[in-house]
Protein backbone atom coordinates (compact mmCIF):
# COMPACT_ATOMS: atom_id res chain seq x y z
CA UNK A 1 0.00 0.00 0.00
CA UNK A 2 0.93 3.28 -0.71
CA UNK A 3 0.15 6.25 1.44
CA UNK A 4 0.77 10.06 -0.34
CA UNK A 5 0.41 13.26 0.77
CA UNK A 6 -3.12 13.64 -1.09
CA UNK A 7 -4.24 10.94 1.28
CA UNK A 8 -3.87 13.51 4.11
CA UNK A 9 -5.35 16.40 2.03
CA UNK A 10 -8.66 16.33 4.45
CA UNK A 11 -6.40 17.43 7.16
CA UNK A 12 -3.51 19.52 5.50
CA UNK A 13 -6.52 21.79 3.77
CA UNK A 14 -7.67 22.25 7.22
CA UNK A 15 -4.32 24.55 7.91
CA UNK A 16 -4.36 24.39 11.61
CA UNK A 17 -2.19 26.04 13.73
CA UNK A 18 -2.56 23.13 16.41
CA UNK A 19 -2.94 19.20 16.36
CA UNK A 20 -5.96 18.56 15.00
CA UNK A 21 -8.61 18.23 18.13
CA UNK A 22 -11.84 15.74 17.71
CA UNK A 23 -14.32 16.13 20.56
CA UNK A 24 -17.55 15.30 21.44
CA UNK A 25 -19.07 12.87 23.53
CA UNK A 26 -19.05 9.03 23.30
CA UNK A 27 -22.61 9.05 22.21
CA UNK A 28 -25.32 11.37 21.42
CA UNK A 29 -27.88 11.12 24.19
CA UNK A 30 -30.56 13.35 23.30
CA UNK A 31 -30.38 17.02 21.33
CA UNK A 32 -30.20 19.12 23.81
CA UNK A 33 -26.81 17.62 24.82
CA UNK A 34 -25.52 17.78 21.59
CA UNK A 35 -26.27 21.02 21.23
CA UNK A 36 -25.10 22.26 24.20
CA UNK A 37 -21.62 20.42 24.24
CA UNK A 38 -21.02 21.45 20.74
CA UNK A 39 -21.42 25.46 21.57
CA UNK A 40 -19.48 24.86 24.91
CA UNK A 41 -16.72 22.88 22.41
CA UNK A 42 -16.86 25.57 19.92
CA UNK A 43 -15.14 27.82 22.27
CA UNK A 44 -12.10 25.37 23.06
CA UNK A 45 -9.71 24.16 20.24
CA UNK A 46 -12.02 21.44 18.81
CA UNK A 47 -12.08 21.50 14.63
CA UNK A 48 -14.12 18.29 14.70
CA UNK A 49 -17.31 17.23 17.00
CA UNK A 50 -17.63 14.00 17.11
CA UNK A 51 -20.41 12.08 18.80
CA UNK A 52 -21.72 8.24 18.58
CA UNK A 53 -25.04 7.52 17.00
CA UNK A 54 -24.90 3.75 17.21
CA UNK A 55 -22.63 2.08 20.00
CA UNK A 56 -21.19 -1.28 19.86
CA UNK A 57 -21.00 -2.25 23.27
CA UNK A 58 -19.58 -4.97 24.95
CA UNK A 59 -22.61 -6.46 26.48
CA UNK A 60 -26.09 -6.14 25.15
CA UNK A 61 -28.60 -4.08 27.91
CA UNK A 62 -25.89 -1.08 27.94
CA UNK A 63 -27.08 2.07 25.85
CA UNK A 64 -26.95 1.06 21.98
CA UNK A 65 -27.26 4.72 20.55
CA UNK A 66 -29.99 6.94 19.67
CA UNK A 67 -29.84 5.65 15.72
CA UNK A 68 -30.88 7.58 13.15
CA UNK A 69 -32.94 10.17 15.46
CA UNK A 70 -29.62 11.90 15.95
CA UNK A 71 -28.18 12.34 12.95
CA UNK A 72 -30.24 15.74 12.04
CA UNK A 73 -28.76 16.78 15.57
CA UNK A 74 -25.07 16.30 14.05
CA UNK A 75 -26.66 18.35 11.10
CA UNK A 76 -27.73 20.85 13.37
CA UNK A 77 -24.35 21.52 15.33
CA UNK A 78 -23.06 21.74 11.80
CA UNK A 79 -25.07 24.63 10.84
CA UNK A 80 -25.10 26.38 14.07
CA UNK A 81 -21.07 26.22 15.05
CA UNK A 82 -19.76 25.55 11.97
CA UNK A 83 -17.87 22.87 13.32
CA UNK A 84 -17.30 19.22 10.98
CA UNK A 85 -18.78 16.31 12.45
CA UNK A 86 -17.96 12.88 12.37
CA UNK A 87 -19.45 9.62 14.05
CA UNK A 88 -18.90 5.94 13.77
CA UNK A 89 -20.18 3.46 11.01
CA UNK A 90 -20.48 -0.40 11.97
CA UNK A 91 -22.56 -1.26 8.64
CA UNK A 92 -23.43 -0.41 5.53
CA UNK A 93 -26.87 0.76 6.42
CA UNK A 94 -24.78 3.15 8.83
CA UNK A 95 -23.24 4.41 5.95
CA UNK A 96 -26.48 5.04 4.16
CA UNK A 97 -27.76 6.95 6.46
CA UNK A 98 -24.65 9.35 7.55
CA UNK A 99 -24.25 9.97 3.81
CA UNK A 100 -27.49 11.14 4.23
CA UNK A 101 -26.89 13.28 6.52
CA UNK A 102 -24.11 14.81 5.56
CA UNK A 103 -22.01 13.61 8.09
CA UNK A 104 -18.29 15.00 7.18
CA UNK A 105 -15.78 12.57 8.16
CA UNK A 106 -16.64 8.99 9.47
CA UNK A 107 -14.56 6.46 11.97
CA UNK A 108 -14.37 2.68 11.94
CA UNK A 109 -14.68 1.26 15.51
CA UNK A 110 -12.09 -0.71 17.13
CA UNK A 111 -14.52 -3.96 17.50
CA UNK A 112 -15.34 -3.12 13.46
CA UNK A 113 -11.53 -3.18 12.48
CA UNK A 114 -10.82 -6.72 13.53
CA UNK A 115 -13.22 -8.17 11.19
CA UNK A 116 -12.35 -8.28 7.48
CA UNK A 117 -16.00 -8.67 6.23
CA UNK A 118 -17.38 -6.15 8.25
CA UNK A 119 -14.75 -3.65 6.81
CA UNK A 120 -15.18 -4.87 3.35
CA UNK A 121 -18.33 -4.18 3.14
CA UNK A 122 -18.18 -0.82 4.87
CA UNK A 123 -15.45 -0.20 1.94
CA UNK A 124 -18.02 -1.73 -0.85
CA UNK A 125 -20.97 1.12 0.25
CA UNK A 126 -18.34 3.76 0.11
CA UNK A 127 -17.38 3.26 -3.57
CA UNK A 128 -17.64 6.70 -5.41
CA UNK A 129 -18.07 8.76 -2.12
CA UNK A 130 -14.74 10.18 -1.52
CA UNK A 131 -15.55 11.12 2.39
CA UNK A 132 -12.14 10.81 4.68
CA UNK A 133 -12.32 7.82 7.04
CA UNK A 134 -10.51 7.48 9.91
CA UNK A 135 -10.16 4.03 10.94
CA UNK A 136 -9.02 3.04 14.88
CA UNK A 137 -7.18 0.27 15.87
CA UNK A 138 -8.31 -2.93 16.16
CA UNK A 139 -8.82 -4.22 19.84
CA UNK A 140 -6.04 -7.06 19.67
CA UNK A 141 -2.70 -5.59 18.67
CA UNK A 142 -2.57 -6.71 15.40
CA UNK A 143 -0.67 -4.18 12.93
CA UNK A 144 -1.20 -5.86 9.72
CA UNK A 145 -5.30 -6.07 10.69
CA UNK A 146 -4.88 -2.33 11.23
CA UNK A 147 -3.17 -1.86 7.88
CA UNK A 148 -4.98 -4.29 6.35
CA UNK A 149 -8.48 -2.44 7.07
CA UNK A 150 -6.81 1.04 5.93
CA UNK A 151 -6.08 -0.54 2.85
CA UNK A 152 -9.79 -1.96 1.87
CA UNK A 153 -10.81 1.67 2.05
CA UNK A 154 -7.70 2.97 -0.20
CA UNK A 155 -8.71 -0.34 -2.57
CA UNK A 156 -12.39 0.89 -2.82
CA UNK A 157 -10.85 4.40 -3.36
CA UNK A 158 -11.56 6.71 -0.43
CA UNK A 159 -8.35 8.73 -0.71
CA UNK A 160 -8.40 10.95 2.15
CA UNK A 161 -7.24 8.86 5.35
CA UNK A 162 -6.34 8.49 8.94
CA UNK A 163 -5.95 6.17 12.09
CA UNK A 164 -6.47 6.65 15.05
CA UNK A 165 -4.98 4.84 17.73
CA UNK A 166 -7.11 3.73 20.84
CA UNK A 167 -5.01 1.23 22.94
CA UNK A 168 -5.80 -3.02 22.97
CA UNK A 169 -7.38 -4.50 25.45
CA UNK A 170 -5.97 -6.81 27.42
CA UNK A 171 -7.44 -8.94 30.14
CA UNK A 172 -6.30 -7.00 33.77
CA UNK A 173 -4.71 -4.05 33.15
CA UNK A 174 -4.48 -1.69 36.31
CA UNK A 175 -3.38 1.76 34.86
CA UNK A 176 -4.89 1.61 31.70
CA UNK A 177 -8.45 0.60 29.92
CA UNK A 178 -6.68 -0.57 26.77
CA UNK A 179 -3.08 -0.58 26.95
CA UNK A 180 -0.94 1.63 24.34
CA UNK A 181 1.57 -0.63 23.20
CA UNK A 182 3.39 2.58 22.14
CA UNK A 183 5.74 0.76 19.62
CA UNK A 184 2.85 -0.45 16.92
CA UNK A 185 1.90 2.95 16.39
CA UNK A 186 5.35 3.80 15.93
CA UNK A 187 6.12 1.18 13.49
CA UNK A 188 3.02 2.82 11.60
CA UNK A 189 4.30 5.95 11.90
CA UNK A 190 7.39 5.06 10.75
CA UNK A 191 5.83 3.23 7.37
CA UNK A 192 3.37 5.60 6.72
CA UNK A 193 4.42 8.89 7.63
CA UNK A 194 2.56 10.97 5.59
CA UNK A 195 -1.17 8.61 7.56
CA UNK A 196 -2.85 11.03 9.65
CA UNK A 197 -1.96 9.47 13.10
CA UNK A 198 -4.55 10.56 16.00
CA UNK A 199 -4.64 9.47 19.65
CA UNK A 200 -7.90 9.12 21.41
CA UNK A 201 -6.36 9.06 24.87
CA UNK A 202 -10.13 8.54 26.26
CA UNK A 203 -10.33 4.69 25.27
CA UNK A 204 -6.68 4.41 26.37
CA UNK A 205 -7.26 5.78 30.17
CA UNK A 206 -10.30 4.53 30.53
CA UNK A 207 -10.05 7.81 33.03
CA UNK A 208 -10.01 11.65 33.32
CA UNK A 209 -6.95 12.06 35.40
CA UNK A 210 -4.22 10.13 32.87
CA UNK A 211 -5.08 11.74 29.68
CA UNK A 212 -3.26 14.91 29.55
CA UNK A 213 -0.29 12.31 30.27
CA UNK A 214 -1.02 10.22 27.58
CA UNK A 215 -1.68 12.62 25.47
CA UNK A 216 1.74 14.59 26.15
CA UNK A 217 3.38 11.47 25.01
CA UNK A 218 1.48 10.88 21.48
CA UNK A 219 2.64 14.67 20.95
CA UNK A 220 6.35 14.26 21.82
CA UNK A 221 5.74 11.25 19.32
CA UNK A 222 4.88 13.97 16.61
CA UNK A 223 1.03 12.27 16.61
CA UNK A 224 -1.33 14.72 14.41
CA UNK A 225 -3.79 15.01 16.90
CA UNK A 226 -6.31 13.83 19.42
CA UNK A 227 -9.68 12.58 19.61
CA UNK A 228 -10.98 13.00 23.42
CA UNK A 229 -14.36 12.37 24.52
CA UNK A 230 -16.43 15.49 25.85
CA UNK A 231 -19.81 15.69 27.82
CA UNK A 232 -21.06 18.86 29.37
CA UNK A 233 -22.06 16.42 32.12
CA UNK A 234 -19.62 13.42 32.49
CA UNK A 235 -20.49 11.69 35.76
CA UNK A 236 -24.02 11.49 34.10
CA UNK A 237 -23.14 9.73 30.91
CA UNK A 238 -25.22 7.42 29.49
CA UNK A 239 -21.50 5.65 27.66
CA UNK A 240 -18.35 5.65 28.89
CA UNK A 241 -18.70 8.19 31.70
CA UNK A 242 -15.75 7.69 33.99
CA UNK A 243 -13.42 8.63 30.92
CA UNK A 244 -15.49 11.99 29.33
CA UNK A 245 -14.11 15.75 30.25
CA UNK A 246 -16.10 18.65 30.08
CA UNK A 247 -15.74 20.85 27.56
CA UNK A 248 -13.52 23.68 29.75
CA UNK A 249 -11.56 19.99 31.28
CA UNK A 250 -10.92 20.06 27.30
CA UNK A 251 -9.20 23.45 27.35
CA UNK A 252 -7.03 22.87 30.72
CA UNK A 253 -5.95 20.12 29.14
CA UNK A 254 -5.21 21.67 25.44
CA UNK A 255 -3.49 25.06 27.30
CA UNK A 256 -1.04 22.48 29.66
CA UNK A 257 -0.14 20.31 26.44
CA UNK A 258 3.45 21.47 25.29
CA UNK A 259 2.61 21.98 21.44
CA UNK A 260 5.29 22.44 19.36
CA UNK A 261 4.57 24.10 16.06
CA UNK A 262 7.25 26.49 15.44
CA UNK A 263 9.55 24.97 12.77
CA UNK A 264 12.44 26.51 13.47
CA UNK A 265 15.87 24.36 13.42
CA UNK A 266 16.44 24.24 16.60
CA UNK A 267 12.49 23.09 17.34
CA UNK A 268 12.81 20.18 14.81
CA UNK A 269 16.24 18.87 16.10
CA UNK A 270 14.36 18.63 19.85
CA UNK A 271 11.46 16.83 17.97
CA UNK A 272 13.66 14.56 16.33
CA UNK A 273 15.94 14.40 19.70
CA UNK A 274 12.85 13.80 21.46
CA UNK A 275 11.52 10.80 18.67
CA UNK A 276 14.33 9.31 19.05
CA UNK A 277 14.73 9.52 23.38
CA UNK A 278 10.77 8.09 23.03
CA UNK A 279 12.10 5.08 20.81
CA UNK A 280 14.97 4.10 22.53
CA UNK A 281 12.95 4.15 26.05
CA UNK A 282 10.14 1.85 24.85
CA UNK A 283 13.02 -0.35 23.04
CA UNK A 284 15.07 -0.71 27.24
CA UNK A 285 11.80 -1.52 28.61
CA UNK A 286 11.49 -4.52 26.01
CA UNK A 287 15.14 -5.61 26.71
CA UNK A 288 14.59 -5.44 30.77
CA UNK A 289 11.02 -7.52 29.98
CA UNK A 290 13.02 -9.76 27.66
CA UNK A 291 15.60 -10.72 30.53
CA UNK A 292 12.92 -11.34 32.76
CA UNK A 293 11.36 -13.70 30.38
CA UNK A 294 14.99 -15.24 30.34
CA UNK A 295 15.60 -15.75 34.08
CA UNK A 296 12.15 -17.84 34.53
CA UNK A 297 13.24 -20.27 32.08
CA UNK A 298 16.61 -20.07 33.64
CA UNK A 299 14.97 -20.77 37.16
CA UNK A 300 12.25 -23.38 35.35
CA UNK A 301 15.49 -25.13 34.10
CA UNK A 302 17.25 -25.07 37.85
CA UNK A 303 14.64 -26.80 39.17
CA UNK A 304 14.39 -29.35 36.42
CA UNK A 305 18.60 -29.83 37.05
CA UNK A 306 17.61 -29.95 40.87
CA UNK A 307 15.19 -32.86 40.47
CA UNK A 308 17.64 -35.08 38.48
CA UNK A 309 20.64 -34.05 40.30
CA UNK A 310 22.61 -32.10 36.81
CA UNK A 311 25.17 -30.09 37.90
CA UNK A 312 24.11 -26.10 36.98
CA UNK A 313 27.25 -25.38 35.07
CA UNK A 314 27.44 -27.46 31.82
CA UNK A 315 30.61 -25.38 29.92
CA UNK A 316 30.22 -26.50 26.80
CA UNK A 317 27.14 -25.29 26.47
CA UNK A 318 27.61 -22.07 27.23
CA UNK A 319 31.25 -21.68 25.09
CA UNK A 320 28.51 -22.41 21.97
CA UNK A 321 26.34 -19.79 23.46
CA UNK A 322 28.75 -17.27 23.37
CA UNK A 323 30.45 -17.86 20.01
CA UNK A 324 26.79 -17.99 18.38
CA UNK A 325 25.60 -14.80 20.05
CA UNK A 326 29.29 -13.31 18.82
CA UNK A 327 28.49 -14.25 15.68
CA UNK A 328 24.94 -12.91 15.26
CA UNK A 329 26.32 -9.84 16.89
CA UNK A 330 28.58 -9.02 14.38
CA UNK A 331 26.41 -9.11 11.51
CA UNK A 332 24.77 -6.30 13.35
CA UNK A 333 27.27 -4.17 13.99
CA UNK A 334 28.35 -5.14 17.43
CA UNK A 335 31.58 -5.63 18.68
CA UNK A 336 32.85 -9.04 20.30
CA UNK A 337 34.18 -6.99 23.69
CA UNK A 338 30.31 -6.18 24.55
CA UNK A 339 28.53 -9.05 23.36
CA UNK A 340 30.63 -11.14 25.44
CA UNK A 341 30.09 -8.79 28.01
CA UNK A 342 27.03 -8.90 28.11
CA UNK A 343 26.43 -12.22 27.75
CA UNK A 344 28.78 -12.76 31.06
CA UNK A 345 26.49 -10.68 32.91
CA UNK A 346 23.61 -12.96 32.09
CA UNK A 347 25.02 -16.15 32.17
CA UNK A 348 26.24 -15.08 36.43
CA UNK A 349 22.51 -13.71 37.05
CA UNK A 350 21.71 -17.17 34.98
CA UNK A 351 23.75 -19.01 37.25
CA UNK A 352 22.79 -17.33 41.03
CA UNK A 353 18.97 -17.62 40.22
CA UNK A 354 19.47 -21.25 39.40
CA UNK A 355 21.79 -21.75 42.64
CA UNK A 356 19.07 -20.31 44.24
CA UNK A 357 16.28 -23.09 43.59
C1 LIG B 1 -16.05 5.38 20.78
O1 LIG B 1 -15.26 6.10 20.17
O2 LIG B 1 -16.94 5.79 21.50
C2 LIG B 1 -15.85 3.92 20.67
C3 LIG B 1 -16.83 3.06 20.80
O3 LIG B 1 -14.55 3.64 20.48
P1 LIG B 1 -13.77 2.25 20.23
O4 LIG B 1 -14.25 1.72 18.92
O5 LIG B 1 -12.37 2.75 20.21
O6 LIG B 1 -14.06 1.36 21.41
MN1 LIG C 1 -16.71 5.80 24.13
Amino acid sequence: MEITKENRRWLDSMELSHPIVIAGPCSAETEEQVLKTAHELKKTDTNVFRAGIWKPRTRPGGFEGVGEIGLPWLQKVKEETGMKVTTEVGNAHHVELALKHNIDILWIGARTTVNPFVVQEIADALKGVDIPVLVKNPVNPDLPLWLGAVERFKTAGISQLGVIHRGFSTYNSLHYRNKPKWHLAIELKKEFPDLPLILDPSHICGRRDTILDVSQTALDLNYDGFMIETHIDPDNAWSDAAQQITPSQLTTITEDLRIRDENSTKEEFLRKLNLHRKELDLIDSNIIEVLGDRMSIAKEIGILKKSENVAILQSGRWADIISKMVESGQEKGLTKDFIEEIFKAIHVESINIQHKV
